[in-house]
């Protein structure tokens, strides 16, 4: 990902990205910081690029023009369709306080411009001309965006993958699952008398993790109680899906994950959606809290959701008949409880597929021609294909919102037991990722149905639906 700084002070930025890890992923192209210098852009011929406020008042100004064009610059580099749909993200104490969720959020853009102010800011008629965010790193008042800018990419440019060695690292600290990280230890065993604590040498990893949840949770409700709330009501959403948790085991994987967003928080259900989706998925006791939670959502909808899904059939005829939403599937859940490993069986090769493969699976799987949804799917390195003889024989992925799907063998591989070879592939590896491996079958498909029970997996009594915009 790229980072496009417009600054009066281009480098402090340079000079500043430039250490450590972020050196390592500059050096390794994993991420691009590029300083815009704003005074290259002035029409003055003294190179000024501030003047005295309308108005009076204290202070400069730093003027719309240099700016503006600096702004260009960058736009034309990037390709005028790309550019011109880039966030601009304006530094300025009145924004938006900036969190890590924000920094999720950023993280899954391709390129980012940053722009810096200085003096008392910067003319009005530009920002509201380019910015699309204005975000702040706290309240109280700096002399200039670039230390801000600087707090923003460190926080957004860890989360790209392969910049962490240890990916594991983003998933456990703190803040992730609205919750602090745990106390951590290094050697000596004994330092100044005091002792590391004698589970983390067991060798007991099981106990580890549920000392380090343990400790985690203490930690949060002592050191910031609201982050604390927002944990227990999530805990009690979960028990309260879990009452009927095979036909709402994808909201609850994404709730244990940290992976939901929530769109509606109701007394009696909720709207959320998997983070970085255009996908919400509506929860609710009774008909009337579901007409609630849509009613509050038709209010705030900034038109990003494309897709509904509904967990319970006393809902589908208020979506079907009341609502801008059309039918597009009836599924039942399919979960894999057991938690053990499947075999594989011998002989097969699977592995990631690549970007090259992207048409091949477009070609043989349904997807009404979204070839793009499937190359983003081969990017997020969650579709597999098993290959006999070197040729692909088949493949399986994962979707946006955790379900295993997109699972086809082409006709000449079929009855060699190629997809249950797949599946059970994908179900070890979400084992592996601590993950309850969950599918969903188009009510009818009585092939696949047969094969999810075949591998032990439990299918939901009751159906859900998958709606998208009329
Ligand atoms: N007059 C402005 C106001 O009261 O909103 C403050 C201007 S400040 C002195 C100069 C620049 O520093 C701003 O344009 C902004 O880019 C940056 N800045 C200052 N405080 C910031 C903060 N808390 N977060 C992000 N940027 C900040």
């Amino acid at each position: 990902m790229n980072f496009h700084i417009l600054t009066l002070f281009p480098e402090m930025v340079e000079q500043g990205l430039n250490t450590s890890i972020l050196k390592r992923a500059r050096e390794a192209s994993l991420i691009g910081v590029h300083a815009v210098n704003i005074r290259d852009y002035t029409l003055n011929k003294h190179g000024k690029t501030d003047d005295y406020p309308y108005g009076g008042g204290a202070g400069m100004l730093m003027q719309a023009q240099p700016v503006y064009d600096a702004y260009q610059a960058v736009i034309k580099k990037l390709g005028t369709s790309q550019g011109q749909k880039t966030r601009v993200v304006y530094l300025t104490p009145q924004g938006k306080t900036f969190t890590q969720k924000m920094a999720q959020d950023f993280s899954r853009e391709e390129n980012l411009i940053f722009l810096c102010g200085h003096y008392e800011g910067i003319d009005e008629r530009v920002l509201e001309e380019i910015v699309t965010d204005e975000v702040s790193i706290g309240d109280y008042v700096l002399t200039g965006g670039e230390l801000a800018a600087m707090v923003m990419i460190d926080a957004i440019a860890r989360l790209a993958p392969g910049v962490l060695n240890n990916e594991e690292s983003a998933r456990t600290e703190s803040f992730h699952k609205d919750l602090l990280e745990y106390p951590q230890y290094s050697r000596p065993e004994t330092w100044r008398g005091r002792e590391v604590p004698k589970i983390l040498l067991s060798g007991d990893h099981k106990k580890i993790e549920a000392w380090r949840l343990e400790q985690s949770i203490l930690r949060t409700e002592k050191k910031r109680p609201d982050l604390y709330g927002k944990y227990l009501e999530t805990q009690a959403l979960i028990e309260e899906l879990s009452e009927n948790k095979l036909i709402h085991m994808d909201m609850i994987e994404l709730l244990r994950r940290g992976e939901a967003e929530f769109l509606v928080k109701d007394g009696e259900g909720v709207l959320l959606s998997p983070k970085g989706t255009e996908i919400a998925m509506l929860y609710c006791r009774n008909e009337a809290a579901g007409r609630r939670i849509l009613e509050t959502f038709a209010r705030k909808d900034p038109g990003t959701v494309r897709n509904f899904v509904a967990h319970q059939t006393f809902m589908f005829p208020v979506l079907r008949e009341e609502t801008g939403w059309e039918e597009e599937i009836v599924c039942r859940q399919a979960v894999y409880t057991r938690g053990v490993t499947l075999p594989v069986g011998k002989g097969l090769e699977i592995r990631k597929l690549t970007e090259e493969y992207a048409e091949f699976v477009g070609n043989h799987y349904d997807l009404a021609g979204d070839l793009c949804y499937v190359r983003q799917r081969i990017r997020a390195g969650v579709m597999y294909g098993a290959f006999v003889d070197g040729l692909p024989a088949g493949f399986i992925g994962e979707h946006e919102e955790g379900s295993i799907g997109m699972l086809e063998v082409l006709p000449a591989y079929r009855r060699k037991g190629i997809g249950a070879a797949l599946e059970a592939f994908y179900v070890n590896k979400m084992l592996a990722e601590g993950r309850i491996p969950f599918g969903q079958i188009i009510k009818g498909n009585d092939a696949s149905m047969k094969l999810q029970e075949k591998l032990g997996f439990r299918i939901s009594r009751d159906t859900l639906c998958w709606f998208s915009k009329k």
